[in-house]
């Protein structure tokens, strides 16, 4: 199951037929272009590989359960993200050269389990053994801070785990691409600053990857498993700024009504609800 299609601005659920339908004819729907929205629905009902990936384990794993397991309709601007990072991804697969492999996807076994995942590229450096593993992420403004955002760095570490790749003779660095122009943020190695400042290891060890597997691979195959996703009052308060760009949202949160019901009866602790939905004005 996936997204079939868009709501409209007054909120209503429109397939993917009956809104090209319309924006063939007359050039637009919902006044997003004919052209984009075309891209759009190749974009989102792209085949995904089977498995779980390493995009997965970032998000909130009740996000990744419900939008397997329902249809579901989003605005087409709440697309756009994907679409434009996708666009960027496209231009770049024609730059690899010999030394480079650009989008592959690689697998790997965690206790039984397969994880695959993506890195943009992984170059060869020099003539030995260093690597180079390079994301690239499209941005609405390029970071302030010489710092790649913490979900980024988690990201690239799973795949140089992924890759089998020794942590002291892998480079990785997320390059943020924005309107403004692009900015390539290394992964910190740890060390002394020029000013005698301790620079904080940004780069994981196997074992720090592994434990980070161990709660959020294990969650999300369980989910699999039970064909029960976790309650809403259970995920992680860290992965609720996932909620604003939620397509399952509605989903959710009708459906975290009944857990609550369900804990109350069995002596359960609720300690969340969703919070009440604002209207958002498009
Ligand atoms: S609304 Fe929030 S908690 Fe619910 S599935 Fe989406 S991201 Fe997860």
């Amino acid at each position: 199951m996936a997204q079939i299609g868009w709501l409209s601005d007054s909120g209503q659920n429109v397939p993917f037929a009956d809104a090209l339908t319309i924006s063939e004819a007359q050039g637009s729907w919902n006044s997003i272009p004919h052209e984009v929205l075309v891209l759009i629905k190749e974009q989102v009902t792209r085949v995904r590989p089977e498995g779980i990936s390493v995009t997965q384990l970032l998000g909130c794993p009740r996000k990744v359960f419900l939008e397997k397991s329902n249809d579901w309709f989003s605005h087409p601007i709440e697309n756009w993200p994907a679409l434009r990072g996708t666009l960027i991804h496209s231009l770049l697969e024609q730059t690899g050269g010999q030394n480079a492999e650009v989008e592959v996807r690689y697998e790997r076994e965690y206790k039984g389990i397969k994880i695959s995942g993506q890195p943009d590229s992984v170059r060869v450096l020099g003539k030995g053994k260093r690597r180079l593993i390079r994301d690239w992420k499209s941005t609405a403004k390029l970071p302030y801070y010489d710092s790649a955002y913490s979900s980024h760095q988690l990201q690239t570490n799973v795949y140089r785990w992924l890759l089998r790749l020794d942590p002291r003779f892998t480079e990785i660095e997320i390059v943020y691409i924005s309107m403004e122009g692009v900015k390539a943020i290394p992964l910190k190695k740890g060390g002394t600053s020029r000013y005698g400042r301790a620079i904080v290891n940004q780069v994981m060890t196997d074992k720090q990857v592994e434990a980070y597997l161990d709660t959020r691979l294990i969650q999300l195959y369980n989910q699999n498993s039970s064909g029960v996703p976790i309650p809403y009052h259970k995920v992680d308060e860290g992965d609720l700024w996932n909620c604003d760009f939620c397509p399952v949202k509605r989903i959710c949160y009708a459906r975290a009504a009944d857990e609550a019901r369900e804990a109350f009866l069995t002596g359960d602790e609720v300690g969340r609800v969703p919070p009440r939905e604002r209207k958002v004005k498009r």
